[in-house]
């Protein structure tokens, strides 16, 4: 059960939100336009807020820019189009998931459940270190070297994701499933380009690795520098 904020405009689809989330024993707020579903969530901060892309007052990256400066909470955006290029911005800018209209009430929920449980759950209480990298996933902070990274979301959770089984080849279905929640393929460059800006931002290559080794044909994995 999560508090769940609804940015929508559509007064049908927000009805029928409320009706099936409240069904599922979540409590619900509804803001009609970005900045009032902005106030709402700084005045109550939701568990997780539904963000439909196409809202009359601001674009759907700009107003999760605006989110993201005040909050880490977990973003659930709702295209009404198959959107690629739309989905692709927003979930760079920070959401943590997407759903095309329509969608099943099941499905809402399982992924409500999915952003729910990486943003409470299973985290370790000080930071993972691997050789002069530390990541505090409590915090979203990384550092290299004492240096803090800048990081995008997506990228702080792709390193944090792979610091969590440092050692371990990580294939990138697995990432594209559990990063970006999306089971079944999909963007499958998406892990690469991130992968490419997270290795930039650590200071290497693929060619010439120092934490982060491709193994070919299978995966990645994050090791402590030899
Ligand atoms: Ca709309």
């Amino acid at each position: 059960m999560a508090d769940v904020l609804i940015i929508e405009d559509d007064a049908t689809i927000r009805t029928a939100l409320v009706r099936s989330l409240s069904a599922r024993a979540h409590s619900t707020m509804t803001a009609p336009n970005a900045l009032e579903g902005l106030q709402s969530l700084v005045d109550h901060p939701p568990d997780v807020v539904l963000l439909d892309l196409g809202l009359p007052d601001l674009d759907g990256a700009a107003l999760l820019a605006m989110i993201r400066a005040v909050s880490d909470v977990p973003v659930i955006v709702i295209s009404a189009r198959d959107d690629g290029a739309g989905i692709v911005s927003v979930l760079d800018a920070g959401a943590d998931d997407y759903l095309v209209k329509p969608f099943a009430a099941d499905q809402l929920e399982a992924r409500i459940r999915a952003v729910l449980r990486r943003s409470d759950h299973g985290r370790p209480a000080g930071p993972l270190v691997v050789g002069g990298l530390a990541v505090d996933v409590r915090a979203r902070t990384a550092t290299l070297d004492g240096t803090p990274l800048e990081l995008s979301p997506k990228e702080f959770d792709l390193l944090a994701y792979l610091a969590e089984r440092s050692g371990e080849v990580v294939a990138k279905r697995e990432l594209l499933a559990k990063v970006w929640n999306q089971p079944y393929g999909g963007a499958d460059k998406t892990v690469d380009v991130h992968l490419h800006w997270l290795r930039r931002k650590l200071g290497e290559t693929a060619e010439e690795p120092v934490y982060l080794h491709r193994v070919r044909g299978v995966g990645v994995k994050l090791v402590p520098p030899s």
